[in-house]
């Protein structure tokens, strides 16, 4: 068999973790290729609902390997917490593995990132504040730590110190505060790494014998297409490609082998965090949206924020499926729109006068304005729907309007927040 990806093509929280935990009950390994614990699948199933920020979607299902790849930046304590989290819960322990090679989030990566957040303050990057941006920035720097290496107690000692002077240099003078020490680094380390210990595998080759044996293989991103640090809306991105593409990198499997993209976008828009955002509503029409959409109102899963919310841009989805290489799209929370009299699609842009489809960069994003085609709601309750034949013809509407413009078929419609609500085409 082969491998499917499934990613986000928008600016994250699209519902790629129903649609995974659906996917994965048809899959022998699901891993996670990048970011760490900033963001959060919902995952609504019998044991309950759930918020995954660092494990990956299969962790559910018996016959599933749970892998975390390289390309994963780890929060130790988070990952050991979420572990125990489900077997408070009643959930089987999951049978999970991650990479030798992936890199370890350190308590500096957070401080830093909480430091540079108020420094930044009004023109800050809205950052969740897990440590994400600096861990990333000291793997390029060649400064972070492998998985491997903290067991190697004298060669973290040498790594540690030469990073630590450089840290303490902009903790004094950048930022005014007191010192680290690679003592209480190690310290940290320490205190979680032999329960760590049993879950360290080489995953690439892992996987890559697992298919060798036809295994089926879920690859799951975090965020979306319009995060990426060279694709998106940069100087907003997350700091690592949430693209299917980078799925290859940060899992460790051959480019070739990822046959099926499974684009997810949501059937209104949603953004956490700063950046432009052509869609986007306000006032009371964005509050109501808002308390109604997802499975409890679009709050961040793992900030707690209010997400910004806004109409279905087909211009940001359909480029975002375009750089995610998607062959497949999965439509969710149509049911959240069942209460509109109209709805709108942005189907252009338009600056001074100009109209666009295309997706532009960031300082020209910024100024345009959205050109909305308007729609008739169907003003009925679609969530108990399975069936597409039964959708009301408006709300097929909607949804065949939006794939002609997107250019890419609509294979998975998702009708509310749990497994069993979803119609396939
Ligand atoms: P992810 O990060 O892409 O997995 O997205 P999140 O899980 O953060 O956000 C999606 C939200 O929508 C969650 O609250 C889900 O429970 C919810 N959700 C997913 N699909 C549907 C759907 O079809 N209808 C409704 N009402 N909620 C959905």
């Amino acid at each position: 068999m082969s491998v499917t990806a499934i990613v986000g093509s928008n600016w994250g929280d699209e519902g790629k973790g129903k649609i995974t935990d659906y996917i994965a009950q048809n899959s022998d390994y699901v891993v996670r290729f990048q970011g760490g614990n900033n963001a959060g699948h919902t995952i609504i199933n019998k044991y309950g609902k759930f918020a995954l920020h660092l494990l990956p979607s299969g962790v559910f299902y018996k016959h599933t390997i749970n892998i975390l790849g390289p390309g994963v930046a780890l929060n130790l304590e988070v990952f050991l917490r979420e572990l125990e989290n489900l077997k408070e819960r009643n959930v089987a322990t999951p049978t999970i593995y991650i990479s030798d090679r992936a890199q370890v989030i350190l308590p500096y990566h957070i401080l830093f990132d909480e430091l540079e957040e108020k420094r930044l303050s009004d023109v800050s990057f809205g950052s969740t504040k897990k440590g994400i941006a600096p861990f990333y920035s000291d793997k390029y720097l060649k400064i972070g730590i492998q998985l491997n290496e903290i067991f190697n107690e004298k060669r973290l000692q040498e790594r540690l110190k030469n990073t630590i002077v450089q840290k303490n240099v902009l903790l004094k003078h950048l930022y005014n505060h007191n010192e680290i020490t690679t003592e209480e680094i190690i310290k940290y380390i320490d205190k979680y790494k032999n329960q760590i210990k049993p879950y360290i595998q080489d995953t690439t080759l892992m996987l890559n014998t697992a298919l060798k044996e036809n295994k089926n293989i879920l690859i799951e991103g975090q965020l979306g297409a319009l995060r990426d640090p060279d694709h998106g809306i940069y100087p907003f991105p997350t700091s690592s490609s949430p693209l299917a593409g980078f799925g290859s990198v940060g899992a460790g499997i051959p480019p070739y082998e990822i046959k099926k993209i499974v684009a997810v976008t949501k059937a209104y828009s949603s953004c956490v965090g700063a950046g432009p955002f052509v869609t986007e509503l306000f006032g009371e029409e964005a509050h109501e949206l808002r308390e109604r959409g997802g499975d409890a109102g679009e709050y961040g899963a793992t900030t707690g924020r209010p997400r910004r919310v806004g109409w279905f841009d087909c211009v940001a989805t359909k480029y975002g499926l375009t750089i995610q290489g998607a062959n497949e799209v999965a439509l969710t929370n149509l049911d959240v729109l069942g209460y509109l009299d109209k709805i709108k699609i942005c189907v252009k842009y338009e600056t001074k006068g100009e109209q666009y489809n295309t997706f532009p960069v960031t300082q020209l994003l910024e100024k345009s304005k959205p050109v909305y085609h308007e729609l008739e709601g169907w003003k009925e309750d679609i969530s108990q729907i399975i069936e597409y034949s039964k959708l009301p013809d408006r709300a097929k509407n909607y949804v065949k309007t939006i794939e002609e413009i997107i250019e890419a078929p609509i294979k998975w419609i998702s009708v509310g927040p749990k497994r069993k609500q979803m119609i396939i085409l």
